[in-house]
Order: structure tokens, then sequence, then C-alpha cells
């Protein structure tokens, strides 16, 4: 089984991380809903997949245009789950009021827009802590996929943020407890006190896919990046675990020049200066390999009920 989802991340939220001007400027403002997100409803029609969508609440507040685009994505069948109200990258460590004001603004939102309200999570920033599992559990969600247990990843992430205080412009984004790489790869129920173990009962982590041993962290941007025999050991070893849980990011699929994408943040993100064909060459490639392994495209919500 093969779950894909989509973090549908602003423009601002990578201006946060990079010490850049937030907001950003206008052109770019809500161009991951507005640009990268059709030509993602258009990459899964093409490959037959229903996927999952991490929508920020403050979005579907602001933008109209979006909201009405991930409406009728909720009506063709795709899953709409919450990535919090306002994606804090500090959310862990907002304190217990303000942690289930993200969650249940976000719900809000995502419901007024779907009809129905999310049984999913992301957390911003792959973090998430005992009171996030304890909340999202009473709340009725029956998963959350969060945790990315992944040292490659891990150490890219450590080695940028260094690097940005020595130059004296910190990051607006926060290192993950690194119990997380020990996490399971597999689905699991977390233990109430220590969210990256198993132990619990009820709420199901569903883990982002890395491959075996080297943990290396197979999502969208590492797909992208990847030279062509690297990426096809990926998917070929992300595809022989029983379930291959997908993360993409709604800027994967940015256009840096016409979808007028900040240039002092294409300078950071050296995946927006990949032209945006061969991202979506690399990403019709994975879907392409999964079906071609007789994979069955589920949501995340369809997994974790099934
Ligand atoms: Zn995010």
């Amino acid at each position: 089984m093969v779950s894909v989802s989509v973090d549908l991340d602003a423009v601002a939220c990578y201006h946060r991380i990079h010490a850049l001007p937030d907001p950003p400027p206008d052109g770019a403002r809500h161009a991951v809903l507005r640009r990268c997100l059709p030509r993602f409803a258009e990459l899964f029609a093409r490959h037959g997949v229903r996927a999952t969508f991490f929508v920020v609440g403050a979005d579907l507040e602001e933008d109209a245009e979006g909201r009405a685009a991930l409406a009728a994505l909720a009506r063709a069948g795709h899953e709409l789950g919450n990535h919090t109200h306002s994606h804090p990258y500090d959310f862990v460590r907002l304190g217990p009021v303000r942690v289930a004001e993200e969650i249940d603004r976000g719900h809000a939102a995502i419901a007024a827009c779907a009809g129905a309200g999310p049984v999913g999570f992301r957390a911003p920033g792959y973090e998430i802590s005992p009171e996030v599992v304890g909340l999202l559990a009473a709340r009725g969600y029956r998963y959350d996929s969060s945790i990315l247990p992944s040292p490659p990843y891990y150490g890219a992430k450590a080695l940028v943020m260094a690097a940005m205080r020595v130059a004296g412009r910190p990051s607006g984004s926060f290192l993950d407890n690194p119990r997380v790489l020990l996490a399971p790869r597999r689905p699991y129920r977390p233990a109430p006190s220590v969210p990256y173990r198993q132990g619990g009962e009820g709420l199901l982590e569903l883990p982002i896919a890395v491959t075996p041993i080297a943990r290396l962290h197979v999502i969208g941007t590492s797909l992208i990046l990847a030279p062509a025999w690297l990426r096809r050991h990926m998917i070929g070893a992300a595809l022989r675990a029983p379930f291959f849980n997908l993360e993409l990011h709604g800027i994967d699929l940015a256009d840096a020049e016409a979808d007028e994408m900040p240039p002092a943040l294409v300078a950071r993100q050296p995946d927006l200066r990949r032209p945006l064909a061969h991202k979506l060459a690399a990403l019709d490639e994975t879907l392409a390999a999964a079906r071609a392994a007789g994979a069955r495209f589920v949501t995340l919500r369809d997994y974790a009920s099934g």
C-alpha cells in the first residue's frame, strides 16, 4: 500500500525557515494553493492516486480561491488533513493552551471547507510531543503522521541551522529531540509518555518513509534532488516495505520563475532551482514505479481505518 501526502506549506513558511522577510512578496503569497496545487491534482489524476493534503487552516481563511480548489479535491475523494492553524515551527513548545488552539482552529477551518472534520494530523517541522498525541486522541483523531526517523535528514537540517546561527541569521526552524531517530519505520501506536516509541493504544503513528539501515528520507525533495540511480534505489527500497508513506510538499511543484518565487528563497533552496519539468518527471517516475509494483494507493485516513 502506498499513501501520498502533500504538505501545503505556504511560501511564508519557507521564509521563516530561512529568516527571510515575512510575509513574502504578494506574487508568491498564494502560489502554493493557486499554482502548485492544480499541478498535483493533475499528476494524481494521471496515476489514479487519491492523496492526503495537509492544510494550514489560516490559508483557507485568507484565500477563497485556494479554499474552493481544496473543497473540490475533497469532493473528488482526496483527504484533507490538519496541518495546524498557523504552522508555527515552535508548535510543541507553545504550551497546552496554544497547542490545543492550533489543532482546533486548523480543524474548524478544514471542516468548514471539506464538510467533514479531519481525522489525521501532521505537525510543522516533523515534531510531536506526548501532549500533542494526547490532544489528538482526545479529539478522536485516528492518526498522526509527523515522525521522520531519518539521521541523514536530521544531520542536514542541524548543519544548515548551525551555519545560519554562525552567520547571525538564526533559522525560524527547530531541531527535534534526537530520540526521533530511533522511532520505528513501520506504523505503530505511540507510548503516551514517549511518542517516538511503540506502547500505546488508540492513535496510530504513520512515520514518513525512510530506506532500511541508512534511513535515507524518501520524500519529494530528496527524490527531486537525487541523481537518477539514487532515486531508483530509494523508490525500490520504499516499495519493498509493506507500506510506503510518501510525503511531498506543495512547493515541490513550483515553477520558480512563472510562480514568482522570491530570488532570495530560490538562492537558498536547491529544489527551487530545478526546472518544473524535472521535478514533475521525478514524481511521475515514482508513482509509475509504484503502479508497476502493483501498489494500491490509499489515503492516510483509509490506511488508518483499514
Ligand atoms: Zn509543513
